[in-house]
């Protein structure tokens, strides 16, 4: 009876806090928590982790992609980072929700002439028709020579990248829209 009463009083929270592990502490550091508290951990812990850089903006930051069975955790500022030193902008910071966010549109939407709604059409259908569209702009517009000099351009035609692209894509699409099909108005959201 008495041993039992002493264990009890020994789960007192106030006692187990105060002499956890046989020594008098204050109560104040790790024995305050609760077992459960003990066994919390961080979303990522254990995950694999890969080093990236932020896709939104020129800037560059560092960051550390949290990922585990083929599946996206979560995207932090990476400390080792020179650029960015382990912070991000609310953009950056908000990158894992671009790939993850249930309102994030996967598919093509068109909406035709005069209509009032949105209708989704298959990507190779949409892109045949860009292709179309800037093919038969381009032949309409061409100019081969202007006041005597060989120019060889389109001005119907102008490019506006997104600042997601990286610098590879950015270089592709210059060589392509300028070199290959005589565009000259080819600029960048992040110029804007
Ligand atoms: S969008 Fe923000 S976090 Fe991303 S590279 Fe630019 S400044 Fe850095």
């Amino acid at each position: 009876m008495a041993l039992g009463w002493l264990r009890n009083l020994r789960r007192w929270p106030l006692l187990a806090q105060l002499c956890a592990g046989g020594h008098w502490l204050d109560g104040t550091g790790a024995e305050a928590m609760s077992p459960r508290t003990r066994a919390l951990g961080a979303r990522v812990r254990d995950a694999s982790v890969a080093r990236s850089v932020c896709p939104y903006c020129g800037v560059g930051c560092g960051q550390l992609a949290y990922h585990r069975e083929g599946r996206l955790l979560a995207i932090e500022g990476d400390p080792a980072s020179p650029i960015s030193q382990g912070t991000l902008c609310p953009k950056g910071a908000a990158s894992h929700e671009l790939l993850t966010h249930p309102g994030r549109l996967t598919r093509v939407r068109h909406r035709a002439p005069h209509a009032r709604s949105w209708t989704e059409i298959p990507l190779e259908e949409a892109m045949d028709r860009i292709a179309d569209r800037v093919w038969e702009s381009r032949r309409r517009t061409w100019v081969e020579e202007q006041d005597g000099e060989p120019v060889r351009h389109t001005t119907a035609i102008a490019h506006l990248g997104g600042a997601t692209l990286d610098n590879e894509e950015n270089y592709l699409l210059k060589k392509l829209f300028t070199g290959g099909l005589g565009m000259v108005a080819v600029s960048n959201q992040a110029r804007i």
